[in-house]
Formats: structure tokens, sequence, C-alpha cells
């Protein structure tokens, strides 16, 4: 028998079409330093309209007309904002492929992206001219026009062979409707994103236009964001890394208000958003939900809106979380995702009827997973292990949001192959830990990140998780470093409130009596900040470096 339904395309054009029209009265705000400057879905889709038009018409950017043909490619260099969020509609749904470049990334990885991707037209944020001109040189030929979002000196673009262009003048004299109802293949590729690229060159993710709607239904469902009309949504995540966690689609599909921090994004700056703009759903990685904390405790701020809070990209320490439910009544819920499961995949909201205890370990958890994907643990050899909340092994995934291989090139069909993919098409995430019955998955640590000590494993995890109860720790992170004796030892990387005068001695103490003595650092080092990557997550790698380099006490 055949089905009577229609393969109507999931594409990110009717997402576009319902948040503007449907949910057209919600609004969009970016943070100006005081207040938020809004517009409404409706204004958006119109702007959307225009801007794909001048893309097309003006800057020649061809739409998809077949998945896998040629399609031009649009770049963004841009903070949270709402041209940023014009862009994100626009350029996919009119066929072409968005790349957000990462603005924290280095000057050789952004060009390497631009060519990889094969960017022709690059937006960027009129405050980050500065910012972007050490990249000009660098560009591929493909990159023919510079667009600039707002006012700022151009001067440092002068390099540029290309045309440079206004956003706003591009925009203005088109007409405020584009053809978007056109059927595009849900296939066709609607956004490329990076890994973040801590070894070698960052990776290319191409999401579909299937993926992303598919992974936008899961983010707006009442197990995972619980977004709904009533809501007030504010990304804390980039909308430069794995698509802001399908964040602005999601808000224009439930219809909840977004806020947009646009440069701001000191804790200060956060807090005072939080009380101006009462967001009830807040997301962004561990150490941002850290620094955060400092600000409220130190401050009185108003905080009673936010009934969700979103923590993903890295474990979340325990610690973070009680401080935040007993301190400003703020829940935080765990989540765990990658570039290449189109970002948060698991979500730990606890099943109904347990006890609080129970409810609490769920919590902890990295959460379940969501009814697109198939899951499980494989140990070393291969074999797959039972989802018995006890066995431990690599996590792989696999489903219609999970990338099977990398980008390989523009105007090419080929697909990277890598060792991160097994032979039946599943991830291999590089992630180590177990999944109980009913699907929650604890990670006990990344693969490259566990330290083997004389044959035994230590989790950098547990350890940091340790640390963090400690009342003067802000940061930590513990890395592996090599030991004559051991093979590997764990390397602690701390900052202390400043006024605390603890030091290493105490916080061996305070280890050992929560973890195993054997476990235990010899190796400390206090410091003003624990550096991070370009996604605000601990730099664990230049934190051996720096230690390999002699750098380090
Ligand atoms: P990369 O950092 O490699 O560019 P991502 O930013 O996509 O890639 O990060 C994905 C990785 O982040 C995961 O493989 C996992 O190791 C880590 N991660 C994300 N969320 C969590 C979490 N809740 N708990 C533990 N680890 C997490």
């Amino acid at each position: 028998m055949y089905s009577t339904m229609p393969d109507i395309p999931l594409t990110i054009s009717r997402i576009l079409c319902y948040g503007s029209t449907v949910q057209g009265a919600s609004t969009v705000g970016t943070w100006n330093g005081e207040h938020f400057d809004r517009r409404t879905y409706a204004e958006v889709g119109e702007r959307a309209a225009r801007l794909a038009r001048a893309l097309r018409d003006r800057l020649g950017v061809r739409p998809a007309t077949r998945p896998g043909s040629a399609q031009g490619v649009v770049g963004t260099f841009m903070w949270n904002n709402t041209r940023h969020l014009e862009l994100y509609l626009a350029v996919p749904a009119m066929g072409a492929v968005l790349h957000a470049h990462n603005l924290r990334m280095s000057t050789h990885q952004n060009a390497y992206t631009a060519r990889d991707a094969g960017d022709e037209v690059i937006v960027v944020d009129a405050r980050l001219i500065d910012t972007f001109a050490p990249l000009v040189p660098h560009l591929p030929d493909s990159v023919r026009h510079l667009v600039i979002a707002g006012d700022g000196d151009r001067a440092p673009l002068a390099a540029f062979p290309g045309q440079v262009h206004d956003y706003e003048e591009l925009i203005a004299d088109q007409p405020a409707d584009y053809p978007w109802e056109e059927e595009l293949d849900e296939r066709t590729a609607a956004s490329i994103f990076y890994t973040s690229g801590t070894t070698g060159n960052p990776k290319g993710v191409v999401y579909s236009h299937r993926s992303i709607y598919l992974q936008c239904l899961q983010v707006v469902a009442p197990n995972r964001f619980d977004l709904t009309q009533r809501d007030v949504l504010l990304p804390i995540a980039p909308m430069f890394h794995v698509n802001a966690w399908t964040m602005p689609y999601a808000a224009l599909c439930g219809g909840a208000d977004l806020l947009l921090a646009d440069r701001h994004t000191k804790p200060a700056s956060l807090a005072r958003m939080i009380e101006v703009g009462r967001p009830t759903i807040a997301a962004a990685v561990p150490t941002v939900w850290t620094t955060l904390l400092e600000e409220l405790d130190a401050r009185p701020h108003d905080t009673s809106s936010v009934r969700r809070g979103l923590v993903g990209g890295s474990a979340c320490p325990p610690a973070l979380m009680a401080a935040y439910r007993d301190r400003h009544s703020i829940e935080l819920l765990h989540a765990w995702g990658m570039t290449e499961t189109s970002s948060l995949l698991t979500m730990a909201v606890p099943p109904r009827g347990v006890d609080p205890d129970q409810e609490w370990a769920y919590r902890l958890s990295q959460g379940q997973f969501p009814v697109s994907a198939r899951f499980r643990i494989v140990d070393a050899d291969g074999s797959v292990l039972p989802n018995d909340g006890v066995a431990t092994g690599e996590l792989q995934v696999r489903g219609p949001c999970v990338t099977s291989s990398y980008h390989g090139g523009q105007h090419s069909l080929q697909k990277r192959p890598a060792e991160n993919f097994t032979a039946d098409g599943w991830l291999r995430t590089g992630d180590i830990g177990r999944i109980s019955p009913d699907g929650y998955l604890t990670l006990t640590d990344r693969a490259k990140d566990v330290i083997k000590s004389g044959g035994e494993f230590i989790s950098s995890v547990e350890l940091e998780n340790a640390l963090a109860e400690h009342p003067a720790v802000t940061e930590a992170a513990v890395v592996a470093v090599p030991d004559d004796r051991w093979g590997e030892r764990p390397l602690a990387a701390v900052s202390v409130r400043a006024d605390s005068g603890v030091g290493p001695e105490e916080l061996r103490d305070f280890l050992a009596r929560r973890v195993d003595s054997w476990m235990v650092p010899e190796r400390w080092t206090i410091m003003g900040s624990v550096p991070k990557n370009s996604v605000g997550k601990y730099d664990k790698r230049r934190v051996q470096d720096e230690y390999a380099r002699g750098h380090l006490d």
C-alpha cells in the first residue's frame, strides 16, 4: 500500500513563512547596552525577503537546483543580533548555504574555512572590521563581495579586491516578498558549521533543510526546551557555533520571543539583560554559567523570570547546578551534543514519579536521547555493550540529525571519510560513558581527555566535578601530562577566588576526601583564569602545551 501523504519538503522556508506570519507578532530584540532594540518576526520576514532578493539579483548568489548542485555560499562574521537572524533565515530559505565564521578562531582557521566552504559573499559586523581585516589578504578568490552590517570605518578593508556594500543600502530598494514557497528539495544543504578544531583543521558539517527542521521540532518539544509562545529565549551560545543550538529556528517555530546579546557577553551585561528582557529560558556552555554565577552571587539581580537554563557543550559540574538551584532558584538542564549531531541531542529532563534523590541523579546525567536518534555503547573491540547503566565504552550515534561524513570541499559530491565513522555509518563520538535502560546517557570523559595512569583510568571530569565543590574554586580543568613512572598523571589547572588564599595543599586534601587517593594530582597550577577555546570551553590542549613548554609550575 502506498501512503496517501505527500512528500512536502521540510525546509527553512516553511519555518520562515510560519514564523513571520502565524508567529509574526513575536519579537527579536538585540541588546544595545541599555535596552533591547526590537523587531517583530513579521518585520524580520520582510527584511529576509529583501535580503534574499539582493543576494540573488545584485550579488549573484545562486540558489540550489537539486541536492549536491553548486550553490552560493554566504559567510557571516557577526555577533548574535537581528541581522544575523535575517541571514540565518534568508540564506538557506533562498537555497544558498550559510557559513557562520567563528569570531574567535584564528585568521588562519577562518581563511581555511572560507576556502573549504567556498564563501562568495561575507557579511561582516561593522564593529568587527578590525578583527576581520587581517583575514582579507588570506581570503580565497571565490569571495567577491563583502557586506558591512552597521556603521564603522571601512578603511582597514581597503586591500579587499572585490566589492564592498552596505547591508541596509543593499536591501533598501528590494521588494519585500520572495517566492519562498517554490519547492526546494529538503535534502539540499542549508548551512555549514565547523568543529572548533582543537587538533588540526576544523571539520565541516553540512546541515540539510530536513535535518534542521527535524532538530528544530526536537528542540521545541516539552522533553527538551519546552518552547512555547509564552516563552522568551536568550541564547547565550554564539550564532557562529553549531547553528546556535538551532535556537533561532526553534524560536520562530514555537513563537517565543528571542533576545540576542550582540557583543555584550560579559557576565554583568548578561545579568542586566536577564533583568530587563525577563527570559524564561537561557542557554550557554558551563563556563558562561560559572562566570554569571559569580556576578549573581556578588550583586543582587532579579532572575526570577528564568524557569529553565540549558547547559551543554562540556560536562556541567554538579556543584554549579546545585548553586543555581539553591541560591537562585534556577533549574539548569544538562544537555549533550556535538557539531556533528546538529547541537544538543540528549537533555536531562527526569522521568515522572521519581523520588528527589533519583531526580537529582537524572539531572546530573547528560540526559535522554530523542526519538530520532539511535545510540549505542561500544567496547574497544567494536562489540556493542548492553544499555544497563553499568557497561562503559565509546558512545556511537546515528540518526537524521547526525552527520555521516565531513564536508569534502565546495562543488564536490566527495565527502571526507574519517576515522570518526564506523563502516556501517555510525558516528564515533569519542565520548566515553554508559546508557541506562531508559535511554539516559552518563558520560565519564572524552577518550582524549582520560588520564591513563599505570594501567588505570582517571576521569578528568570526576576530578573537575569534585574540585568545583570547593567554595573557593571558580574554574577547574584537569589534563593528562606525561609521567616517567605512571605513563600519565593528572595536572589540575585551577582558578580560585582572589581573596581566598587557597592553594594546592588545601585542594589536594579536599580532593583526597572525595576521590581515591591514587587519583589525586601531584601537579597543580593556580591560574588567573583557565584558558578557553573558541567556543568558551576549557582548552585542555593549551594547558598541556604550556605545561610541556615549562610555562606552568
Ligand atoms: P568540538 O569541541 O570538537 O569542536 P563540539 O563543540 O561540537 O566539538 O563539542 C562536542 C563535544 O563536547 C562532545 O563530543 C563532548 O565531548 C563535549 N560535550 C558536549 N556537551 C557535553 C556534556 N553535557 N557533558 C560532557 N561533555 C559534553
